[in-house]
């Protein structure tokens, strides 16, 4: 006969098992004496745990040990000297410097290498001995001139 494990009897007595293990646990209890009285010792342990009320922290004990350890972490810590000064915070960042200096430098490339826009090419529209008609992209100039 295989006596189921003692942490099975334990959780039987508490209820914690699955339903597969507890009806194994349950049908050999019932012919097994041994286990039959771990299991009544497990019910009186959990009975008795039951019982006793759980302890009720004393709030106003726990806030003074916790004053008292503050205190005592910012005494220790002023007690350490400081081993280096904090790093001053400076402008200057390497990185963003670089990151700006691409970007003028592509800007620049841009404007210099970009493409050559067609000029506007004045057309003649028309040609009267003293004045001149002239067409650049609809803005009609006209001159006036007096030859002798
Ligand atoms: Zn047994």
């Amino acid at each position: 006969m295989s006596h189921p494990p003692e942490q099975d009897l334990a959780l039987y007595a508490t209820k914690d098992l699955t339903f597969f293990s507890r009806l194994s646990v349950s049908r050999h209890v019932r012919t097994c004496q041994a286990c039959a009285e771990a299991l009544h010792d497990y019910r009186e342990i959990t009975a008795d745990l039951a019982l006793s009320e759980p302890e009720i922290p004393d709030w106003d004990n726990l806030a003074g040990e916790m004053r008292a350890n503050i205190r005592l972490g910012l005494e220790a810590g002023a007690c350490v000297p400081s081993v280096a000064p904090a790093p001053a915070v400076s402008w200057f960042n390497p990185r963003l410097a670089l990151a700006m200096a691409s970007l003028m430098f592509l800007l620049g490339a841009g404007i210099i290498l970009r493409p050559d826009q067609p000029k506007p090419v004045p057309t003649v529209v028309a040609s009267q001995q003293q004045s001149v008609k002239v067409d650049t992209e609809g803005v009609t100039i006209t001159n006036v001139f007096y030859m002798e």
